[in-house]
């Protein structure tokens, strides 16, 4: 039997046990698993998983390949936890397992490299990731990218298919240190801007600002904010996810403000666990987190002036309805702009298999499980998809062209400062 840094009886060991003992086995999490969905087996299932990780944590399965490859193939999309009756927090077990493989050293191949580059050698430096978008940017707008990923591997080209357009460079432009709100104030908050929203979202960011200080909340964009460590902390990085929350907890309790506001999902979800990297200080920053929606909608959205006339299907990413339980809100707020028709389909909560960097570190799983998203939302046909997470987005974008939706996917928040009027165009106006 493989030994190691969880051996039962250590800590890690406990960790993982006592994560697992509440299941019971009732199998209600099966049927909305995306991967047992999509292979039929009872290993690549919420139950399948667990029953793993008791058995490695009490010494009675080896901790082997077999395990690391079901904890990898998991999309952490938490969906079973949504259904689970008996409380399993499968994402916290799922990190655990996945630290312990990464400690173990069980992963490899090119999955773990792309992991490497991108968590390690990029994400986490805004300079390098800035530069890299520009490049990629000046790529796109000289009609170059097409042709020189033709000269890619096939792998590399199918991956590099998700990426979106970069924004323009006022959309890149780095957010005001403070944007007053407008008309009566109604909070003072702080904006957390992450690392690949103000690169490729950054019109996104302005937008969400935007929107917040037309509802009344000062935007203050504290200084020494970074990555929130999401995809680190999903990868089994908890070395790094930790720092990083370190820094963000130290960054919004210098900024005073009532409340901390995210407009990507992933980021938020990460946010709201902060207590587990850090308990107490990251607890405190944890309870402080609001998705934008939740707080629009907590507070009385301001009635939009302008209208949209659309057909808008809003789909949830996972970690805003599994991992925050936020549901109704982003879907309340959409039904207040005049013109807009929501309407659903079939599997809205399911998974999209974005999931992170899923898709570039598994693209089959991820091409089937967008498969079913793309054919549920063809058959309702939406002028406009909504979803309030960027590697969603990215993922919806790429499946809409795959499938020839006629589709504009944008995140909804897009959708109200477009009612608000948007920014203003004139050159010397102020910031909204
Ligand atoms: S997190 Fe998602 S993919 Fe993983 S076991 Fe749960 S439902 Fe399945
Ligand atoms: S729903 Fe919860 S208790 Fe039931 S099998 Fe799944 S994880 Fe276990």
């Amino acid at each position: 039997m493989s030994q190691g840094p969880s051996a039962p009886g250590t800590l890690e060991a406990t960790r993982i046990l006592t994560k697992s003992l509440d299941c019971v086995h009732c199998g209600l999490c099966l049927p909305v698993c995306p991967t047992y969905r999509e292979t039929g087996r009872e290993m690549s299932s919420p139950r399948g998983r667990v029953y793993l990780a008791r058995g490695v944590a009490e010494g009675s399965i080896a901790f082997d390949d077999v395990v690391a490859d079901e904890m990898g193939l998991c999309l952490g999309c938490r969906a079973c936890e949504t259904a689970c009756p008996s409380g399993v927090q499968f994402g916290a077990l799922l990190d655990e397992m996945r630290a312990e493989v990464e400690r173990r050293g069980l992963r490899g191949g090119l999955a773990k490299r792309i992991e490497t580059l991108a968590l390690r050698g990029i994400v986490p430096h805004p300079a390098r990731l800035r530069a890299l978008v520009s490049l990629l940017g000046l790529a796109q707008r000289l009609g170059l990218d097409r042709p020189l990923l033709r000269l890619a591997p096939a792998a590399l080209r199918e991956r590099a298919a998700l990426l979106p357009r970069v924004p323009s460079k006022a959309d890149r432009a780095p957010l005001p240190a403070l944007v007053p709100a407008v008309g009566d104030k109604r909070g003072r908050v702080g904006f957390f801007v992450g690392c690949i929203m103000p690169e490729l979202f950054g019109d996104v960011s302005h937008a969400t600002v935007r929107v917040l200080a037309r509802n009344g909340f000062d935007v203050v964009v504290a200084p020494g904010q970074g990555c929130c460590g999401a995809l680190h902390a999903h990868a089994g990085d908890s070395e790094r996810a930790n720092e990083l929350a370190r820094r963000n907890v130290t960054a919004f309790d210098a900024a005073g403000v009532d409340m901390v506001v995210v407009d990507s999902a992933g980021c938020g979800a990460a946010l709201r666990d902060a207590g587990r990297w850090l308990p107490g200080t990251g607890e405190r920053l944890a309870a402080t987190v609001r998705d934008v929606s939740e707080l629009l909608d907590a507070a009385g959205l301001r009635s939009p002036p302008g209208r949209i006339d659309a057909r808008v299907c809003y789909d949830d990413p996972c970690h805003l309805v599994h991992g925050q339980g936020v549901y109704e809100a982003p879907r309340r707020l959409l039904e207040q702009i005049v013109g807009v028709r929501l309407v659903s389909h079939e599997d809205p909560t399911a998974c999209c298999g974005a999931a992170g960097i899923y898709n570039l570190t598994h693209p089959a799983m991820s091409s089937a499980v967008l498969g079913h998203k793309m054919r549920a939302l063809a058959a309702v046909d939406p002028d406009v998809i909504a979803s309030g997470n960027p590697g969603c987005i990215m993922q919806l974008r790429a499946g809409v062209a795959r499938f020839g939706l006629r589709a504009q996917v944008v995140h909804p928040v897009e959708l109200l400062d477009r009612a608000y009027g948007g920014p203003s165009r004139a050159p010397d106006a102020p910031y909204l």
